[in-house]
């Protein structure tokens, strides 16, 4: 035993954010970004923009699944011509998300040649790395920093590590061989991802920008490179923050690293948008990177989307497969309900499910969930006893576990939901 003081132990939770709040609007729709806003969620379409219909489809597809912001490319000016249509489109349809443009070369022309686009935009997003080289890319964005200003249009100044200002990374490498103990290569380049980021949003408040239409993101593809940057970041300045790991990869492989770079952040109080960039896999729907991205913030308890399910791995003790298929059951039955519970039942993505295995975590884990049910494991009676609000409430027997579990749980949503609606 060590010698500790007798305290309680501290309950870990995010730490506290304090960038300032952007404003992204379309309508009636206004999605405040940082402050004390809760982290928002956003994904961007892999359609071809100039395909109206099919990209106003994935568009509310996404919405539909949580995504608060979309992202669509805007890369020439057929697609730039798409775009009010697509907003028509999505307006015909009632889904109110805002869209934001994703620009890159030729940004500051179709803004100022295609007025529809701009202004049927909620946020453009500015790679201050593809504006343009040399006396150019000073003007190059400033009529980008224009058409927001005129347009009334909050900024994404999007950092990318892959399309880093070379000429400010050379300068920055120059000056660095000039120190007396330079600095190693990977400081200089977080380094200049942030000046880039920071230089340019300085810019753009030269021009009349107000600093709270700026909203910055500096991507990079490592865990830890994306952890030291917006660290840095986040103690050089108090603009909101898009968080999210560029190039994160396919499946698995890209769920973890993001969410493990994503959390040690949004934990430290950085972050005020996320997007998880995942590359989905042949079939997979897009719609993946946002439930993902709700995962994350509701597993740090940021914010709450859906009813959380509480199942246990299994093991030795479970030698059929029931738990699993009830658990998956179950969780399924909930996500397919809340589009119409959100509505019905105010508060239900709060509750928590339990589905367990055996008896020797089932009844304890079943306890602290609001409903909870402990399947019999390999040599227990075949009884499945149900915990509700902490207390047994009955014992399921028979072939129909499942079914009856069903019906208990959506009765407990009636119950105890219904009223609050
Ligand atoms: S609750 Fe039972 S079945 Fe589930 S993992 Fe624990 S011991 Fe195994």
């Amino acid at each position: 035993m060590s010698d500790a003081p007798d305290q309680p132990v501290t309950q870990a939770s995010p730490a506290p954010r304090r960038s300032r709040q952007a404003r992204v609007v379309w309508g009636e729709r206004v999605v405040t970004v940082g402050g004390d806003a809760p982290v928002r969620v956003q994904s961007m379409t892999n359609t071809d923009t100039v395909d109206v219909i099919g990209t106003a489809i994935q568009v509310k597809e996404l919405a539909i699944a949580g995504s608060e912001m979309v992202r669509i490319t805007v890369n020439t000016p057929e697609a730039a011509d798409a775009v009010p249509a697509i907003r028509e489109q999505l307006d015909r349809m009632g889904i109110d998300v805002p869209l934001i443009g994703d620009f890159h070369y030729n940004g500051h022309r179709l803004l100022s040649e295609h007025p529809a686009c701009a202004e049927a935009l909620s946020k453009y997003r500015i790679n201050p790395g593809n504006v343009g080289k040399g006396e150019k890319r000073d003007r190059q964005f400033g009529q980008m920093i224009e058409a927001a200003c005129r347009w009334n249009k909050p900024v994404r100044i999007g950092v990318n590590w892959g399309s880093l200002d070379q000429e400010l990374l050379a300068q920055m490498m120059d000056d660095n061989s000039r120190r007396a103990q330079p600095w190693d290569a990977k400081q200089v380049m977080y380094q200049a991802l942030i000046q880039s980021a920071l230089q340019s949003a300085q810019a753009a408040r030269e021009m009349g920008m107000d600093p709270n239409q700026i909203i910055i993101s500096c991507k990079v593809s490592g865990v830890q490179d994306l952890i030291s940057v917006y660290q840095g970041l986040a103690e050089r300045c108090d603009y909101p923050l898009h968080l999210g790991l560029t190039e994160a990869g396919m499946g698995t492989k890209g769920t973890v690293a993001s969410a493990t770079a994503l959390s040690v952040l949004l934990q430290q109080g950085i972050g005020d948008t996320i997007r998880v960039s995942l590359t989905p896999q042949p079939g997979e729907a897009r719609t993946q990177e946002v439930v993902i991205a709700l995962e994350i913030l509701q597993a740090l308890g940021l914010r709450h989307f859906n009813p959380s399910v509480t199942a246990c791995p299994g093991c030795g003790r479970t030698t059929s497969t029931t738990f699993q298929e009830l658990a998956k059951e179950i969780d399924d039955f909930l996500r397919a309900q809340m589009p119409v519970w959100r509505g019905q039942y105010a508060g239900v993505e709060n509750l928590k499910v339990a589905v367990m295995g055996c008896i020797v975590n089932g009844p304890g884990e079943s306890k602290h969930a609001d409903i909870g049910i402990s399947l019999p494991g390999t040599g227990e009676a075949p009884a499945a006893p149900v915990f509700i609000d902490g207390e047994k409430a009955l014992t399921l027997r028979g072939d129909n576990i499942a079914a009856e579990f069903h019906a208990i749980v959506e009765n407990y949503i009636r119950q105890r939901f219904g009223h609050a609606a």
